[in-house]
């Protein structure tokens, strides 16, 4: 069989969970895989200022895996620096971009004005960003020219999250589906959804896959066991009426909200609990959730189901969305039990910073955690049992009880992601890993070799490896 080389750069992505980056390039084709923003406690870290590894200009196509800020969030600097090529992803995704890359345009503006340095980029590079948006269905070879198909399957991960599977057809019939049957391929993972989802279709498999660039956040640690998650939420919502108690749940915009709305509208479907007042204070969110409804083609069956049978997945009796500023501080009038959803997840801005400031020192308060805390965030201070935390250069008692459910996870734990390679084993030739601290990728490429026998290893920042497709 003929085969080609190719360019494969890790520009950035590698060592750190944030900043996924990755080049492949053969002749004069340059392809982008992702170009996500660095993240630490900051929504951007510093090193995004840095410039690319490659000229922006010189690129031709960027393939976008999902919308989430660390995938996405640098799109904007590189059309603002040149790059006048296409954009292709799910479009669901392509959907969800857009609102989160405006929200995130206005964090960048604010984070520069509070440093005294010039924002990253401006609303105007955002929006030329999406003029040179295409969008592809999941599970359609598409032609990309210069032999290069490309095909997207279900990641699992979040609505509209892909794998990018690349392969070159025969060159007497490009564009025929069928001429890539049989041929190398290289898959870029994305991140992999902690399947079975509540209502996401499961991580599609991956069974030929001659090389693997893939995710590790979870590559060290494995997940608790998710089937308790539903009857934990149930039983602190319960609490919360019985003892008239306000429960406050600081959570992603992005799936982490529609995961909640999906599990209490369930509860409440099932007569599991009883009426309470549940708000959604977050603007993103609530664009978000819109996108969600928009995309129901997107969900798994059982989910599609209960859909069909006429309910709301994401909306019951006395859910309530707060859109303006008066419409948010009115629920803190309101007497409990109340539930409050509001962004964003690990506390670092967004409407759930009020919502601190006025509930931590209310011991009537419960705050429920349900997802990672990065070091450095006010959530991990909270989970950690902080007496006190700064809100706006004030410091703030916390008296709440704190509750945490991990089980919400949306990404697969080392097992799973060991599970995932398996599948494709006996076609691999090599598995890069990537997008993980230093100690969980070193770790799960020790579990690769060990368990598997694969060829995996530990790509460097920049470093390029020829690869034959
Ligand atoms: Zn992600």
């Amino acid at each position: 069989m003929e085969t080609r080389k190719v360019n494969l750069t890790f520009c950035t992505g590698v060592n750190t969970v944030t900043g996924a980056n990755f080049l492949f390039a053969f002749g004069n084709r340059k392809i982008l895989i992702d170009c996500g923003l660095e993240q630490g406690s900051t929504i951007a870290s510093e090193r995004n200022r840095e410039d690319f590894s490659f000229e922006p200009k010189d690129i031709d196509t960027l393939l976008i895996t999902h919308a989430h800020i660390d995938h996405i969030g640098r799109i904007p600097k590189l059309v603002k620096e040149g790059f006048k090529g296409t954009i292709y992803s799910t479009p669901a995704t392509r959907d969800l971009a857009e609102v989160m890359l405006e929200d995130a345009v206005s964090i960048l503006e604010e984070e520069a004005r509070a440093q005294g340095v010039l924002p990253l980029y401006e609303p105007k590079d955002v929006k030329a960003s999406f003029n040179l948006w295409k969008t592809i269905p999941y599970h359609t070879d598409f032609y990309l020219g210069d032999n290069v198909n490309v095909y997207l399957k279900d990641s699992g991960h979040i609505l509209g999250a892909a794998m990018i599977e690349l392969s070159f057809v025969g060159s007497k019939n490009p564009s025929s589906p069928q001429a890539s049957k049989g041929q190398r391929k290289i898959v870029f993972t994305g991140d992999l959804g902690n399947s079975p989802s509540l209502f996401l279709r499961d991580t599609d498999p991956v069974t030929d896959a001659t090389y693997l660039v893939m995710e590790s956040v979870y590559g060290d640690r494995n997940h608790e066991p998710k089937e308790e998650r539903t009857q934990r939420l149930a039983k602190i919502i319960k609490d919360c009426v019985a003892r008239k108690r306000t429960l406050l749940i600081p959570a992603f915009s992005l799936e982490r909200t529609q995961d909640i709305l999906f599990e209490i509208n369930g509860l409440v479907e099932r007569e599991e609990i009883g009426p309470v007042n549940v708000f959604l204070d977050s603007p993103l969110g609530s664009k978000v959730t819109e996108i969600y409804k928009k995309y129901k083609s997107d969900f798994k069956d059982s989910a599609k189901e209960l859909i069909g049978a006429g309910d709301d997945i994401f909306n019951f009796p006395k859910f309530k969305i707060t859109v303006d500023r008066a419409q948010s501080e009115n629920i803190t009038r309101l007497p409990p039990p109340k539930i409050i959803i509001a962004g964003s997840g690990m506390s670092m801005g967004g409407r759930v910073a009020r919502h601190e400031r006025h509930y931590l020192p209310d011991p009537n308060t419960t705050i429920l955690l349900v997802g990672y805390q990065a070091v450095g965030t006010r959530g991990r201070q909270i989970q950690e049992g902080s007496k006190y935390v700064t809100i706006d250069h004030e410091k703030i008692k916390v008296r709440a009880e704190v509750e945490n459910i991990m089980g919400y996870s949306s990404h697969k734990d080392s097992d799973h992601l060991i599970e995932f390679v398996e599948q494709t084993a006996k076609n691999n030739k090599k598995v890069f890993v990537v997008m993980g601290e230093p100690k969980a990728e070193l770790f799960l490429i020790q579990r690769l070799r060990d368990y598997l026998g694969v060829d995996a290893v530990n790509p460097k920042k920049g470093e390029t490896v020829e690869i034959e497709l």
